[in-house]
């Protein structure tokens, strides 16, 4: 889905719609979308900046970096960005501004597809896990912890018996 800038009306141009992305365009290896990206933006011109405010929905499959079992993770992730005209490349480091994240149009033209999967892939965890507390795979029989068919004895965490361990020593 290529825009024209100049055909962005004054009042603005509303895009609500599905996006059929492949899965080896995800930056996570291993992910898989489970449904299509919905997005809906709201594109502005002024002058020649672009502004986009825009949401992106949908649900991807993850392995867990812990205990590599996959899960679903939800994306609902809202973005306001600025698209500056190619000329402005240069003098980018000028441009800087904190609460905008700035980005560039080609030839005139906005590549909407390319902006919600990049909007996506910003979205991902850095290391993907199936919860925060994932106790991952038991060294010693391999198996999947929160499983529950993990029977081994491991060292226990239990603060109690840590200030036990202290007394101990002395
Ligand atoms: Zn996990
Ligand atoms: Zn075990």
């Amino acid at each position: 889905m290529i825009i024209d800038i100049e055909r962005i009306p004054e009042e603005g141009l509303h895009i609500d719609r599905d996006f059929e992305l492949e899965n080896s365009e995800l930056v996570e290896e291993e992910a898989i979308l489970l449904e299509p990206l919905h997005a809906e933006l709201d594109l502005r011109k002024k002058g020649e900046e672009i502004y986009i405010k825009g949401k992106i929905h949908t649900v991807v499959s993850f392995i867990c970096s812990r205990c590599l079992s996959p899960f679903e993770f939800l994306v609902d992730s809202e973005f306001d960005l600025v698209y500056l005209p190619e000329e402005l490349f240069e003098i980018k480091e000028e441009l800087t501004d904190d609460d905008l994240d700035l980005f560039f149009y080609f030839q005139n033209q906005l590549n909407i597809r390319e902006i919600v999967l990049e909007q996506l892939n910003l979205s991902f965890p850095m290391k993907p896990l199936c919860s925060p507390d994932c106790q991952g795979i038991c060294p010693i029989c391999g198996q999947v912890i929160k499983e529950g068919n993990c029977r081994c004895v491991r060292e226990s965490t239990d603060p109690r018996l840590e200030k036990l361990k202290i007394f101990i020593k002395r």
